[in-house]
């Protein structure tokens, strides 16, 4: 069993242990005492060194903690270091979480089912379908006030059988670890807390989202609420200064924005497709009839909407054949009058086929892809004639 110093002291940050064994070359290391944290509920572990040896990971394996090193040490007795900006910032996400859970019990009897600390936000899965903008604001502002009070967070081991009245009731038997929000909260717990709740520093909710029937709440304390305050004034200025009004406005201007932006792209592809038309009437009016009296015409680029309105237009059209050629992918369309003697369907089926490639459609447009360049233009040859 390794002696967690960090139950005692979560503010250790440097100690002395001796190396019991290893394993894998020197690199996994258990100690006779350590104050590093190995993740565990909820909590990820502490970063640091031992001897100036970096650890990269550390690990709860039923009692004893094995610390992952970047490289075997040189000697048994040890100099562990904490990296304490890491740990702090987990100790005031963790007693946040403690302080949240507490007042969403106490002020609306929600209960708290999970936590999870991440490394930008963290959050809880409460048993609750959702939370209305004025209750979130009232589990903000009595979290504010507790912090104010600078209320003693206080360890204590007792034993499980005796009356605790903790706010969720313990599975472990024997000694429990007991954290005290003092006049609040008592709960069983192994991680890392602070000593006072005014070192929680701000504790702000952030997202909301529905999982399970349940709720999973956002949130962030101390350095992480600054910097998420710090990101979040940036942006809004941003958008701000973008759409060049006040803060308060820019949510109306960007939906005016995007309102405005839909109406301008439907007018922008009544007009492309009414060009397109008239390109391809153009066309028609401009192509000379060949023997049988057949107007042709062949276009060479992208088949798009544009392409197709062209070809629609040119046949619509007496006696009318229009050929349009892709290169990027090698594809083609073909497009026929009813009166042109030509099935358009069958002709591009043929040509395509033949050329290794597939394609088909009706007798009044066609289209077609083949997988070369020059069977592209083996299948324009065929359809030419
Ligand atoms: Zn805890």
């Amino acid at each position: 069993m390794t002696d967690r110093l960090y139950y005692h002291d979560s503010y250790l940050r440097e100690f002395r242990g001796h190396v019991v064994d290893s394993a894998d070359e020197g690199r996994r290391v258990y100690l006779d005492r350590t104050a590093f944290y190995p993740s565990s509920g909820g909590q990820p572990f502490d970063m640091g060194t031992l001897s100036g040896v970096a650890v990269r990971e550390v690990i709860d394996e039923d009692g004893r903690i094995a610390h992952l090193l970047d490289a075997p040490l040189t000697s048994a007795d040890v100099e562990g270091q904490i990296d304490w900006s890491r740990r702090f910032d987990h100790m005031q996400q963790h007693t946040g979480q403690h302080l949240l859970s507490a007042v969403l019990l106490d002020l609306f009897d929600i209960p708290t089912l999970s936590f999870h600390m991440g490394s930008v936000s963290s959050n809880i899965e409460i048993g609750v379908d959702g939370l209305s903008p004025a209750r979130l604001d009232r589990i903000e502002d009595r979290c504010a006030q507790i912090v104010a009070e600078a209320r003693p967070v206080t360890v204590a081991f007792e034993d499980s059988a005796a009356d605790l009245a903790l706010r969720k009731p313990s599975e472990r038997s024997g000694t429990l670890r007991i954290i005290s929000i003092a006049d609040l909260d008592r709960s069983a717990c192994g991680g890392t807390h602070l000593k006072s709740t005014a070192e929680i520093g701000p504790l702000f909710l952030r997202k909301l989202e529905k999982i399970r029937g349940n709720t999973r709440l956002e949130f962030v304390c101390g350095s992480r609420a600054f910097a998420h305050a710090r990101q979040d004034f940036r942006v809004l200025s941003e958008i701000s200064r973008l759409v060049s009004v006040p803060f308060e406005e820019a949510a109306a201007q960007v939906a005016a924005q995007i309102d405005k932006a839909k109406t301008l792209e439907k007018l922008s592809q009544k007009l492309a497709a009414e060009l397109a038309q008239r390109q391809g009437r153009e066309l028609y009016a401009a192509a000379q009839p060949d023997a049988e009296g057949v107007r042709r015409a062949t276009e060479r680029g992208p088949i798009d909407e544009a392409m197709r309105a062209r070809a629609q237009a040119f046949v619509a059209g007496s006696k009318a054949v229009f050929l349009a050629v892709s290169e990027n992918p090698p594809s083609i369309l073909l497009a026929a009058s009813p009166d042109s003697g030509i099935r358009a369907g069958d002709r591009v089926k043929a040509a395509v086929t033949a050329a290794g490639g597939r394609g088909g459609g009706n007798p009044g447009l066609a289209q077609g892809s083949v997988p070369t360049a020059a069977a592209l233009e083996e299948v324009v040859k065929l359809l030419a004639v």
